[in-house]
């Protein structure tokens, strides 16, 4: 053990003189024992924002210093999920081998977090290793709970008209859904608690697919909604509530779905606003979107989470709000936007920044604006690109008017961001695209 430590001292001291002093070693992922290692930069979660803050570091620092902390073999691009349930990709298109998609020059350790010390600069693994950090970023990710639905878990394995595109798993089971439904009521739900996708898009999809099918004759459609608005931007909602009317998609808000009974092709919703007030549904298709939690390792570390399981961090620096030299970003940080890739992208930009500048004793001058991109697919071959910020502004980047529909939208959201995402979010080359937007903003005006 005392060799071993040794070894880790000399190594730093051996460092090639071109880093600059805060780049060198001074802890390494070399093993002290069986159970602890140590690294510079701890990033938890391997997936969109674990990636792209590890491949911006991992230009300036050696392999051992950064470990990513992820259990998953394989690496999803999950924006792909609604196209997959609509038949226009497959999921083999929308994954990579974790190896690949992390950055080369990083140590992938293959567990979970269980627990965060963050008084001692450690975090518990599943398998009870302990890993030292100097700096630690989080970006574990949401997961879905299908629990909180009494009947769904059932549903939507033993029932093929009951889907959802919120997981890999099921994705594929959505198009056979549609494929199968020959007409009658189909139903498409969003929760109460905060999501990672737009459940618009399937429900618009389904619709096109449906008419080009000629199954649309004594078909209705409803999109129930927990939410008190169709859309959180009055810009884009004015859009999507003229093509639901189009569309003949009836729209209720505040409701919430409870429980299905897929024997009886029932769904029980609750009113939002009071909660005793129930209604029972039939259906012949149900696509659900599964409430979102918090992932359970942050929630029980009470010292690094909010009262809803996120990591408390700053909105603007994405610094943690008590421990310094822990940073967060993308769905596990407390941030008041909605949850996409290009959001956390954005977020990856300012977290390596911030970083860098605490690392180096300077000022935290990087700050998020609360910038996402959310892209509602209103067809085959048609969509609206909507940006904007945490006081809910539009903040666009493309020189046409992202509120109305466009084929070319929906060929940049189907072609251009799968190709973004692996060639140059991943490896952290991405630029923040909202500063395209001020470029085309005098165009706009005209
Ligand atoms: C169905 C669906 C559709 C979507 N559609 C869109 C879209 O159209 N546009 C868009 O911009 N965004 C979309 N998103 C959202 C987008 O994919 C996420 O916002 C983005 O991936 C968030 O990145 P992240 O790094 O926070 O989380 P993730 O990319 O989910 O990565 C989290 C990683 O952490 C790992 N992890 C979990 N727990 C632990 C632990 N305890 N220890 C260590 N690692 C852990 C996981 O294995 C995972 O790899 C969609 C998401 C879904 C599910």
């Amino acid at each position: 053990m005392v060799l071993t430590v040794l070894k880790c001292f000399n190594k730093t001291l051996m460092k090639p003189p071109f880093l600059p002093i805060w780049k060198r070693r001074f802890l390494s992922t070399e093993k002290l024992d069986d159970k602890l290692h140590c690294c510079k930069i701890l990033v938890v979660g391997g997936g969109t924002g674990g990636c792209a803050v590890a491949a911006k570091f991992a230009k300036n620092f050696i392999k051992c210093d950064i470990i990513v902390l992820e259990p998953s073999d394989i690496h999803y691009y999950q924006p792909s999920y609604s196209l997959i349930g609509a038949g226009v990709t497959t999921l083999r298109n929308s994954l990579k081998p974790t190896i690949a998609a992390l950055p080369e020059n990083v140590t992938w350790f293959k567990d979970s977090a269980e627990f965060f010390c963050p008084f001692e600069c450690s975090v518990v693994t599943k398998t009870k290793k302990i890993i030292k950090y100097e700096y630690m970023v989080i970006s574990t990710g949401m997961e879905f709970d299908f629990d909180k639905i009494k009947g769904l878990k059932e549903a939507l394995d033993k029932y093929d008209n009951v889907v959802t595109i919120a997981s890999p798993q099921y994705a594929e089971k959505t198009y056979c859904g549609l494929n199968k439904f020959s007409c009658g009521i189909a139903v498409f739900t969003h929760p109460k608690e905060l999501s990672k996708y737009n459940s618009l898009n399937m429900c618009f999809l389904a619709e096109h697919y449906w008419r080009m099918n000629g199954k649309l004759c004594g078909t209705k459609i409803f999109y129930l909604t927990a939410a008190c608005e169709i859309f959180p931007v009055n810009k884009y909602a004015t859009s999507v509530n003229k093509l639901v009317k189009k569309k003949n998609i009836v729209a209720c808000l505040e409701r919430n779905l409870i429980e299905i009974n897929p024997k009886d092709k029932t769904a029980t919703f609750e009113e939002v606003q009071n909660p005793k007030e129930r209604s029972c549904m039939k259906y012949d298709f149900l696509h659900v979107t599964p409430p979102m939690k918090p992932v359970e390792a942050i929630k029980k570390s009470k010292e690094i989470s909010n009262e809803h399981g996120f990591v408390d961090v700053n909105k603007g620096t994405l610094q943690h709000n008590t421990f310094q030299n822990i940073f967060a970003l993308g769905d596990c940080a407390s941030l008041p936007t909605s949850k996409t890739v290009f959001a956390t992208n954005a977020q990856a930009i300012v977290v390596h920044k911030n970083l860098t500048s605490y690392m180096t004793g300077r000022k935290l001058k990087a700050c998020y604006d609360g910038y996402a991109a959310s892209p509602i697919i209103t067809g085959y071959g048609t969509c609206i690109l909507a940006e904007y910020d945490y006081k809910l502004h539009s903040k666009e980047t493309l020189p046409i008017r992202q509120e109305r529909e466009s084929k070319f939208a929906y060929y940049i959201r189907k072609d251009l961001l799968p190709k973004l995402y692996w060639n140059w979010l991943l490896t952290g080359k991405y630029p923040r695209t909202a500063g395209f937007g001020k470029l085309f903003s005098w165009y706009k005006k005209k």
